[in-house]
């Protein structure tokens, strides 16, 4: 019980609760999280009139733990997409652009690992506006972790389910991820089964529980975190099959749509083909190009 209580308060530095001091080991490099505190921006960016019509805004503001790695490998994607797609993009960390004018300029809105409490209850309100007028909404990894607990709509409603924590012995883990919905755009492309060495996250119910359509889940039987220490294991299994730990889904609040992937704590993952393929085909989706009835949204199903 003693180690599995060390486990979880380590993991739960590593995934941006408090973590002063605290050494979070990747790739063989420690990272020491500093102390965050809530500190909400009052004063909006400048953004260029000339900025290119339509646009991504990427936000990477964390009031929680910092993937460093992994922000610099989606916002690298994110402007590589947007270049390729004739796409303007904004990346920040700063908070206040969530008002409604400047959202208005932005088609889509990516969460790149954004932690902890980040938004005012005013910004929150604008994008839940934002959104369910019909916004295009991507988390990425940490943006579903367990530090937005104080922002009741987008805990339930975006995300759903609660994240518990992931194994640190070994950090990463080469699993089989598998397509739980082959029918769907987003997975269209996707092969059946295919692998991704990740920090998988594990979480305490399951998307469809929230009215979340889940597209991919992972075979847990496939690693062992904790080598002889399996028993500790045993109070996050979600289950044997995909189904039952899914890490990848969708919903559709109001008129908008949201994709959230648990993937991505490195920068690594933005170089899998298949990862950079279902997030290409997430933004059609989400941007209603591919499936405009909205044949892939949960309610659908
Ligand atoms: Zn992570």
């Amino acid at each position: 019980m003693i180690s599995y209580l060390n486990r979880m308060t380590k993991t739960l530095m590593c995934a941006g609760l408090i973590a002063t001091g605290a050494a979070c080991q990747q790739s063989g490099q420690a990272q020491v999280a500093e102390e965050t505190e809530t500190v909400y921006d009052t004063v909006a960016p400048d953004i260029t009139k000339w900025m290119q019509q339509p646009a991504i805004l990427v936000f990477s503001k964390t009031n929680g733990w910092r993937h460093n790695e992994g922000i610099a490998g989606a916002d690298k994607f994110f402007v590589e997409l947007s270049r390729d797609r004739g796409y303007g993009i904004f990346t920040t960390v700063n908070a206040a652009v969530f008002n409604a004018d400047d959202l208005a300029r932005f088609e889509v809105i990516v969460f790149n690992n954004t932690t902890g409490d980040a938004l005012s209850p005013e910004q929150e309100q604008a994008f839940q506006t934002w959104l369910e007028a019909g916004g295009s909404w991507i988390g990425l990894h940490g943006s579903g972790d367990n530090t937005h607990a104080d922002w009741e709509w987008y805990s339930q409603v975006v995300i759903g389910p609660t994240f518990t924590g992931h194994p640190l012995t070994p950090h990463f883990n080469t699993v089989r991820v598998e397509t739980l919905n082959a029918g769907h755009p987003i997975m269209a492309s996707a092969p059946q089964v295919w692998e991704h060495d990740e920090e998988w996250y594990f979480f305490d119910s399951r998307p469809s529980e929230y009215g979340l359509l889940p597209l991919a889940g992972i075979h847990e039987p496939d690693f062992n975190p904790e080598g002889a220490d399996i028993e500790n294991l045993a109070n996050w299994a979600m289950g044997d099959t995909p189904a039952e730990h899914p890490v990848i889904w969708v919903g559709c609040p109001g008129e908008g749509r949201s994709f959230y992937s648990a993937l991505g704590h490195s920068d690594l993952a933005y170089d899998v083909e298949v990862y950079r393929q279902i997030l290409n085909d997430a933004f059609d989706w989400v941007l209603k190009t591919s499936d405009p009835d909205g044949a892939g949204c949960p309610s659908a199903s």
